[in-house]
């Protein structure tokens, strides 16, 4: 019976992770998002459309 280290495969999530973390929508960064982005992201990520994304660092 195989044993797994839950040590290694659980990793620590920093405290801004939602920061530095690429959206699922359309993968630029959160940070790269601005406010109207970031809602029509998170409404994509949401209703799991396919539409691409609004980003600034898009255009
Ligand atoms: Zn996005
Ligand atoms: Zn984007």
């Amino acid at each position: 019976m195989p044993t797994i280290d839950t040590r290694v495969t659980i990793s620590e999530v920093p405290a801004d992770s939602l920061a530095s973390a690429a959206c699922p929508a359309c993968s630029h960064e959160w940070s790269a998002h601005d406010q109207i982005s970031t809602r029509y992201c998170k409404a994509t990520t949401a209703g799991s459309y396919s539409r691409g994304c609004v980003c600034p660092a898009a255009k």
